[in-house]
């Protein structure tokens, strides 16, 4: 079913009058994908892992179209597109579309192993996988052998904790979690707090018997969507952050550690940077900027009146979310009154790599020709780039233990109170 049109209501409008445009239409969602450098395989239904944390529950906020199973001629004609695009260096392709499709666990798909063996066998690319660990651990364990750095293997793990079975129904044992890590394939693995001895103990397990892959912890926030007893464990996990990665950091692990879910943590370590910027780009007194709840308390507490800061909540995401980049146009509107002057950080319209959008698909064109009054400047400083480099700068165990936990400030930092 189709969810939306921008962009696409003139083959949309030919899909409609026409099956035999069914595939023409399917195709060109196909080479949009792949534009991002999205491999576009598809289960053909929603993902049967059911985990209760899934932040693709509702994806409605954005524009998806309901792809069919990925058959070996969809493979045969997205192989080709692929090999018809120029090999960057350090470019990955991503297994799984995500901006027209809804995201699911592919290596679910019967032929998901065989098609990746294929891409590494007939391309010079790079790889990127995501997966809750439904590749079998010997198949790709080897194939990481046999194409040594062209596998970017990214393990959900999540929990290995008693919480596992609820907050993942479907999801593969701990055992073949723990086979797929006794080998050379997992680049990162991923997995979170819910409480007291769950995140540091899943570190403790998985760098003893894999000393090189990185470890990406944090909380998982909880979005409006998400149910009350999966929501509790998030803050319940939020609550004993803290706690453990003290008990990670003193575990002095030989891989690398990071941290990286919490917004408000990576605004306050990279508040130099937050500040200078917004210094550099030498606002009046009177100047509306819109941002969200985690830069808002790094400007108030450093910059009070600098500007008029539009305090903007993350309201398409909902529940704890806390973030400027995944702030939508609708978002915006919902807070802007009467202003006549409105400025922009540059992230907001960065939620699809070419195009003017933002995370919902909405264009910025769209947004302006709402407020036809209000003159919208975008702080171009503000963008992904630099998010995004700060985020990996600042974002290890031991920066937040350190820098974060150890200055005293942060209690300030986080007491600084929000505007309704
Ligand atoms: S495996 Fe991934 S996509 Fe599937 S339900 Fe779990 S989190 Fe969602």
């Amino acid at each position: 079913m189709m969810r939306g049109r921008s962009g696409f209501s003139f083959l949309w409008s030919l899909f409609k009058g026409s099956i035999s445009l069914d595939q023409e239409f399917l195709y060109e969602i196909f080479r949009r994908e792949m534009r991002e450098r999205k491999i576009p395989l598809s289960l053909g239904k929603i993902c049967p892992v059911k985990c209760t944390f899934c932040y693709e529950k509702d994806h409605s906020y954005r524009k998806t179209f309901d792809i069919p199973l990925t058959t070996q001629e969809h493979w045969e004609f997205i192989l080709k597109e692929i090999q018809s695009y120029p090999t960057r260096d350090k470019e990955n392709w991503v297994i799984g579309g995500n901006e027209y499709m809804a995201w699911t666990d592919l290596f679910l798909h019967p032929r998901a192993m065989d098609w990746l063996e294929e891409f590494l066998d007939v391309t010079d690319k790079n790889i990127i996988l995501f997966t809750v660990g439904y590749t079998p651990p010997d198949r790709i364990n080897r194939l990481a052998e046999k194409y040594p750095g062209r596998i970017n293997y990214e393990l959900s793990v999540i929990t290995m904790g008693e919480v596992r079975k609820r907050m993942m129904p479907h999801a593969p044992t701990v055992d073949q979690v723990l086979r797929i890590l006794d080998g050379p394939a997992v680049t990162s693995a991923n997995f979170y707090s819910f409480g007291p001895d769950t995140m540091s103990a899943d570190a403790i397990r998985i760098s003893k018997i894999n000393k090189k892959c990185l470890l990406w912890m944090g909380c998982l926030t909880p979005l409006k969507y998400i149910d009350p007893e999966t929501t509790a464990l998030m803050r319940q996990g939020k609550k004993f952050l803290s706690r453990e990665a003290r008990k990670i950091y003193n575990a002095n692990l030989p891989n690398t550690c990071m941290i990286h879910t919490e917004s408000d943590i990576t605004a306050f370590l990279n508040r130099k940077k937050i500040i200078k910027t917004f210094d550099a780009c030498e606002l009046d007194k009177k100047d509306t900027v819109v941002m969200a709840g985690n830069v808002y308390r790094v400007l108030k507490l450093f910059r009070q009146n600098r500007a008029r800061f539009l305090y903007v909540p993350n309201h398409t995401l909902g529940g704890d979310s806390n973030c400027t980049t995944l702030l939508t146009f609708d978002d915006i509107a919902r807070r802007l009154t009467h202003e006549l002057k409105v400025y922009l950080p540059k992230v907001v319209l960065e939620g699809s790599c070419a195009e003017e959008k933002d995370i919902a698909g909405t264009y910025f064109s769209e947004f302006q020709a709402r407020f036809p009054r209000t003159r919208f400047k975008v702080l171009r400083k503000v963008n992904s780039d630099l998010s995004n480099k700060k985020l990996y700068e600042k974002g290890y165990v031991k920066n937040y233990v350190e820098d974060y936990l150890g200055d005293p400030l942060h209690k300030k930092f986080e007491a600084v109170p929000l505007p309704n």
